[in-house]
């Protein structure tokens, strides 16, 4: 008989040689449970998702009573569904008046297609932009947008038009043309390593767009929802954007994404053709449910009115000569060391040691930190404790 492990690893797709293979039999808070009890402290919230902590019971409680009320119904867009209505005006309740459209998606990626897809529509034209170090998900357009070529290059052809530009390089806007369709931009982009655009630039951005009638796509997939220190990241810069991704936290733990535009806009996937952008479980009630049960916590809990004082507690803590920067937008931290093989014999010892962490896509060298925002003070003294003595040892 095969073990879960020979399981996992024999007949459960993988997507890389080395899976972190860690079991977890339950998680609750900012804990999860192995066999045996073992517990880890999540550093990094199944990146940026568990911003609630995990099984949050007010978001477990809407999970159970809308799963025993309806489950799917019939696809995305034909039905009038409570927890969909019911999200989607929490939603624009607290966005700006020009984002009052919701289309919800499965994912991130899909929200970021569908997006791509309506800016096509909106302004006839067929390019877009994307940065260095980006990503908006994995499946062919959004793929496109990756900033790496290592990632694209098995992958070709993806779609023409796309241009790269150097994330936070205000000269580098002047490539924004009439030509560009959209230009698809990370507030604070997670996977290079927390890297933090000036607002200067975010502001600089917003205007040569709205000039070259090119729209902005935000992708907030792991910045809103507090992780950032305001619910959505796009806050800080004092600048709207024309379509809002989200994903990730969004569904409180359970899949969801969603495109969020104003109605004008959005109006364009209904006609010529009809049903410009369908999903069968797009929007599913109980992600809805669960969505809108975690943002309410963020909001009745006041979650992130604390974020700024523990992103900076874990600041003051994590000194060591061994760290050669961090970078850090409220909880979402990283520390760059030497090599991957340092940070990666670090990650290890942090793991063993009961605290989960890892790197980034893009920056193998840095250490991600972006707990549950429900994270306590002891337990961010516990965590840095941990981290800087596995430091030590490497
Ligand atoms: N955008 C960003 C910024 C992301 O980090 C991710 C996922 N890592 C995505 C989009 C894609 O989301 P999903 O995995 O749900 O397709």
């Amino acid at each position: 008989m095969l073990t879960p492990r020979q399981v996992f690893l024999q007949h459960v797709a993988q997507t890389s040689a080395a899976p972190l293979m860690i079991e977890i039999e339950r998680a609750e808070g900012v804990y999860m449970y192995g066999p045996g009890d073992k517990k880890y402290l999540d550093l990094i919230s199944g990146i940026s998702v568990s911003n609630v902590g995990h099984s949050h019971p007010r978001v477990v409680k809407a999970v159970q009573e809308q799963a025993a009320k309806y489950m799917h119904l019939m696809v995305y867009g034909e039905f009038v569904e409570a927890p969909q209505t019911a999200f989607a005006k929490a939603l624009v309740d607290i966005l700006p008046a020009s984002l009052n459209s919701v289309f919800f998606t499965n994912s991130g990626a899909e929200a970021t297609e569908g997006a791509m897809k309506l800016a096509k529509r909106h302004t006839g034209r067929t390019q877009f932009i994307h940065f260095r170090n980006s990503y908006h998900g994995s499946t062919q357009g959004a793929l496109s947008l990756i900033g790496d070529e290592y990632f694209k290059r098995a992958f070709r052809p993806l779609l023409p038009d796309i241009l790269c530009l150097e994330y936070g390089n205000i000269n580098d806007l002047s490539k924004i043309s009439t030509q560009t369709a959209a230009v698809v931009i990370d507030p604070v982009q997670a996977e290079s390593g927390v890297t933090i655009p000036s607002i200067e630039y975010m502001q600089a951005l917003r205007k040569v767009c709205t000039n070259k009638g090119a729209l902005l796509i935000l992708d907030e997939a792991q910045t809103a929802f507090g992780r950032c220190g305001s619910m959505f990241a796009f806050e800080q810069y004092g600048i709207v954007p024309d379509i809002l991704l989200l994903a990730k936290a969004f569904g409180g733990g359970m899949p969801l994404g969603a495109f969020i535009s104003d109605t004008k806009i959005m109006s364009q996937l209904t006609d010529n053709p009809v049903l410009g952008h369908i999903t069968t479980f797009g929007g599913h009630p109980v992600s809805c449910a669960a969505g809108l049960a975690a943002l309410q916590v963020i909001q009745d809990e006041n979650l992130i009115a604390q974020v700024e004082r523990k992103g900076k507690l874990f600041e003051s803590k994590l000194k060591h000569s061994k760290i050669k920067s961090v970078r850090r937008k409220g909880l979402m931290m990283s520390l760059e060391f030497d090599s991957f093989e340092q940070n990666k014999k670090i990650i290890d010892l942090c793991i063993g040691n009961g605290v989960l962490t890892d790197w980034f896509l893009f920056a193998p060298q840095c250490m991600r930190i972006g707990p549950p925002l429900i994270i306590s003070d002891d337990e961010i003294n516990f965590a840095c404790d941990v981290i800087l003595k596995a430091i030590d040892q490497c």
